[in-house]
């Protein structure tokens, strides 16, 4: 299919099965001709001992996971790319630039998992959505995000509307705060994920949100495409409507990266 898949875990994370060399094949099959692995980075703004070994690898893997990636670099038809998908928490940004910095990554994924330490994406927290108010929420969701783009920590914002994620969805139109967190993004050179894995999960939406990844195309920000696969078989899933959010946006272009270093590769639109 010559497409490029720029999101997918491995089972160091602990909460996702198969190996590096499975993930492989499962992109040889489909036909993709990068794939990108990102998997959670350890979870460094949080002691070591309160690190919950079901949301990201030990820090003591960390060097593991970048040789054994790399080791695969040049092994396949299919461009193996070494990413890395880090939590943006506000404050520990210079230990972040520190972790990344001491390693060969072609790209780091930002992401926001936690609000003031609430896992609001997490299955087992689902029960911190009851009783609050959505329209705050996401207000606060998306200055987190805004925070993120303006850092210069990361390459691409992942999954950018990832609040929506269990179908909680506020009342307040989110076009203006769309509007303002893309131009954001566009003002930092970011390139936005598209994100396969909104469709498996209760909100069966792909992320981000169309109506934000027209205001993408409007500022000119480049994007990647990513299944967030967290087993072998979801690798490059639903690429197709991936392909055709994104021919509706007018986008006939992704961003590809090697040692963070941005080039364009055309999609087969
Ligand atoms: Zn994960
Ligand atoms: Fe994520
Ligand atoms: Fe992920
Ligand atoms: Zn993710």
């Amino acid at each position: 299919m010559g497409l490029v898949d720029y999101h997918v875990h491995t089972a160091r994370c602990g909460h996702a099965v198969g190996e590096v060399g499975e993930y492989l094949r499962q992109a040889e099959k489909v036909g993709l001709k990068e794939l990108g692995f990102a998997d959670h980075l350890p979870l460094y703004f949080l002691p070591p001992e309160e690190r919950d070994p079901g949301l990201a690898m030990p820090q003591a893997q960390l060097g593991d996971y970048v040789r054994e990636i790399t080791g695969l670099k040049g092994k396949s038809v299919v461009e193996v790319k070494l990413g890395i998908e880090a939590d943006y928490v506000p404050g520990w940004e210079e230990e972040l630039r520190k972790l990344l910095s001491a390693h060969p990554f072609d790209y780091v994924l930002g992401s926001i998992h936690f609000l003031d330490g609430w896992g609001f994406d997490n299955p087992a927290e689902i029960e911190g959505y009851r009783g609050k108010d959505l329209d705050l929420l996401y207000e606060q969701y998306f200055s987190l995000l805004q925070r993120l783009a303006s850092s210069q920590l990361f390459d691409v914002v992942a999954h950018p509307d990832l609040i929506k994620k269990f179908g909680f969805l506020p009342s307040r139109d989110l076009k203006p705060l769309y509007q303002e967190t893309v131009k954001i993004i566009a003002a930092a050179d970011l390139a936005v994920e598209v994100n396969t894995a909104g469709l498996r999960h209760p909100v069966k939406e792909i992320y981000p949100a169309a109506e934000f990844l027209f205001l993408c195309r409007r500022y000119r920000v480049p994007v990647t495409l990513g299944s967030d696969a967290h087993r072998p078989e979801d690798v490059g899933r639903d690429f197709d409507r991936a392909l055709e959010l994104l021919r509706e946006a007018g986008y006939c272009e992704v961003a590809v990266f090697t040692a963070r270093k941005r080039r364009s590769h055309r999609l087969p639109i």
